[in-house]
């Protein structure tokens, strides 16, 4: 059974180590473990319906709690201590584009607001309903997952956009196919989520982030369908493909999505590399990014990031014997992580990973072999479960992320840490802050930063301190020219921000394509583009 205030199934547990639990109080201090609310607790606070009574939807409360937040900190917040703020008048649970349809055009007659709801992972505020506004119905697409089609010659295969990630992959991996998209979210998050939010998987460099792996579809918008045509590749003007990656359900359903998939790998292999410090390591991570070799991840964990990580993971042993052999080669304590991956036939591999080494070691990279690689690939899933333990004895963990070119990846760096790490001084608390580079381009890279902190003495003094961090770490951002999202999207944390980078005339434009597509406005209000139309 899926948590309803937290990540994940609550089957799985994540166990924090003894030192490990020392070690956070060493970094932000002695936690006091928050009373969370419990589920009866929460569904006390569900009001009732603004909406009369409909056969096609559920006013069931238990539904309304579960579809009413994201997994951002502020809905952990907001879950946890049982102050939901608002929910959905009701949930629907649509199972065709016909159904769609018909909830579209009975929104337009009662004037309902509608919210696409994928797997609920948004960390931006996407689903969040807006209480100021009109009676709000959650769009679970869930029961929208089938595979539709699959032809295997050209290596398309088209789904229903509710269908989850393991659920996908199943689905292909009986044809010895994969779509290779794997976000850390995998496991609760859909395709058309997905699609809406320009995601990015943690193999990316091989497959592909959404924007190539989605290749058209069918979009139902409160003005009719948009049908998304399949082509290889087109010069027939302006790709509307591109103003549904990012729609973040400003623009109508993506009900079915066609994708394109490879072959899954025969052989798949991640090597860690450490290098003596942080700037070997980035010209590292660059050298490789600019090479184009074949290989899935290229994944540089700077050292506050790589010491934190194995400590909690409780890898001091390992960490122990680490430094020992490192101490040997001449390293000194800054240390800097690079996982590289490949994924594929024995010869790609070999030749990727063998290609890939031997250009860390012309920059002082020491091969680790596969362990740091094994322990990278049993924990790419169980790393978010990590979240509910820490929140448990009192600590509160967020993430965020931007893009920049490599020239500037230095700088945007450094500012948003110094952002993070001074930000909660003027209340006498610590922020530990961390840093790795997730994706890499020949151009640049993206940078993901988390940033751990302990939980207050009241709900709203967390989110506060959450805000001041987050702000303070946003305004780096735009200062020193990254973007405000390189993976998570807009939602509403975001969307103070989007006008630094999309300049007046281009927030305009956006506005009025969106217009086109809904011109009342009855789909996700407020997302993306602020304030509701
Ligand atoms: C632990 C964790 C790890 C994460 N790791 C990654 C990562 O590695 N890479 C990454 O890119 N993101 C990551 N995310 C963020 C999140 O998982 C992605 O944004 C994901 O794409 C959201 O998919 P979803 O199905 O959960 O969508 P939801 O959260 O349900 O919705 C997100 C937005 O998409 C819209 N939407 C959803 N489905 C549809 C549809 N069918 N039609 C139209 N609009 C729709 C919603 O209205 C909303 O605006 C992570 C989140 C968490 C909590």
């Amino acid at each position: 059974m899926r948590r309803w205030n937290g990540w994940g199934d609550e089957a799985h547990a994540y166990v924090v180590p003894a030192r490990a639990v020392q070690a956070l109080q060493a970094w932000v201090g002695p936690p006091a473990p928050p009373r969370d609310a419990t589920l009866p607790e929460a569904l006390a606070g569900v009001p009732e319906s603004r909406l009369p009574h409909a056969p096609f939807l559920s006013f069931d409360p238990e539904q309304r709690l579960r579809h009413a937040r994201g997994q951002s900190l502020p809905d952990w917040v907001a879950l946890r201590s049982g102050r939901v703020g608002a929910f959905p008048d009701a949930v629907a649970f649509p199972a065709s584009s016909d159904d769609v349809r018909a909830l579209l055009a009975w929104a337009a007659r009662s004037g309902a607001r509608l919210i696409p709801y994928g797997g609920g992972t948004s960390v931006a505020g996407h689903v969040n309903p807006d209480p100021q506004l009109r009676p709000t119905v959650t769009v679970d697409m869930s029961r929208l997952s089938r595979l539709i089609e699959l032809d295997e010659v050209s290596r398309l295969a088209r789904f229903g956009a509710g269908v989850l990630g393991p659920d996908l992959e199943a689905h292909l991996r009986a044809r010895s196919l994969t779509l290779g998209h794997f976000p850390q979210s995998f496991e609760q998050s859909t395709l058309g989520g997905w699609i809406a939010t320009r995601s990015s998987g943690q193999q990316s460099l091989l497959y592909g982030r959404m924007e190539r792996l989605f290749a058209g579809g069918r979009v139902e918008t409160p003005r009719g369908p948009l049908e998304l045509p399949v082509f290889p590749a087109s010069a027939a003007g302006p790709d509307l493909r591109e103003l549904v990656l990012g729609s973040e359900g400003r623009l109508g359903f993506i009900t079915e999505a066609t994708v394109r998939v490879s072959p899954a790998p025969a052989r798949e292999e991640f090597v860690g590399v450490f290098f003596p410090d942080w700037a070997h390591g980035l010209a590292a991570a660059r050298t490789i990014a600019q090479a184009r070799l074949p290989l899935s991840l290229v994944r540089l964990s700077a050292p506050e990031e790589a010491r934190t990580m194995l400590t909690l993971a409780g890898h001091e042993r390992l960490l122990g014997a680490l430094e020992a052999w490192m101490r040997l080669r001449g390293a000194g304590d800054e240390k800097a992580l690079l996982l590289l991956g490949a994924s594929g036939t024995a010869a790609v591999v070999r030749f990727a990973l063998g290609e890939g080494l031997s250009l860390a070691k012309q920059h002082g990279g020491l091969s680790a072999g596969r362990t740091f690689g094994a322990q990278w690939t049993k924990n790419r899933f169980r790393a978010p479960y990590l979240r509910n333990a820490l929140w448990e004895l009192g600590y509160a963990v967020d993430t965020l992320e931007t893009a920049a070119p490599w020239s500037a990846v230095p700088a945007v760096l450094s500012r948003v840490e110094a952002a993070l790490r001074g930000g909660l001084q003027r209340c006498g608390e610590r922020a530990h802050v961390f840093t790795h580079l997730s994706h890499v381009y020949s151009d640049g890279s993206s940078i993901y930063t988390t940033y751990l902190f302990r939980l207050a003495p009241t709900p709203d003094e967390t989110l506060e301190r959450w805000r001041t961090l987050k702000e303070r770490a946003s305004e780096a951002i735009v200062a020193a020219k990254g973007t405000i999202s390189h993976q998570h999207g807009v939602g509403v944390d975001h969307a103070p921000y989007l006008k630094a980078e999309k300049g007046e005339l281009g927030m305009a434009a956006l506005g009025r394509a969106l217009s086109g597509f809904d011109p009342e406005g009855l789909m996700n209000p407020g997302k993306l583009l602020g304030a509701a139309r």
